[in-house]
């Protein structure tokens, strides 16, 4: 029962600290939902008419901050290279 209590505990202090790993990486900023919904879900490589450049990391495309792994207009989706 008590080692119920202590497991219970540490996944509540689990839980506080990945939200304050995201409070802290959103900047204050609540998640747009709207923006979310009106957004692509991914803008893969649409092929030879595609002439968008590839993302060069899975950093956020430094023009509209959509993740690079998922592709923007500006960019098609990273694409890890084995080298
Ligand atoms: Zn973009």
């Amino acid at each position: 029962m008590n080692q119920l209590a202590q497991q219970i505990r540490e996944a509540a202090r689990e839980r506080e600290a990945r939200l304050a790993i995201a409070r802290r990486f959103s900047h204050g900023t609540p998640l747009d939902i709207g923006r979310g919904a009106s957004m692509p879900v991914a803008m893969p490589d649409r092929g030879p008419g595609d002439h968008r450049p590839y993302a060069m990391s899975p950093d956020p495309c430094p023009r509209c901050a959509t993740r690079g792994t998922l592709g923007c207009q500006h960019q098609k989706p990273f694409e890890a290279r084995s080298s």
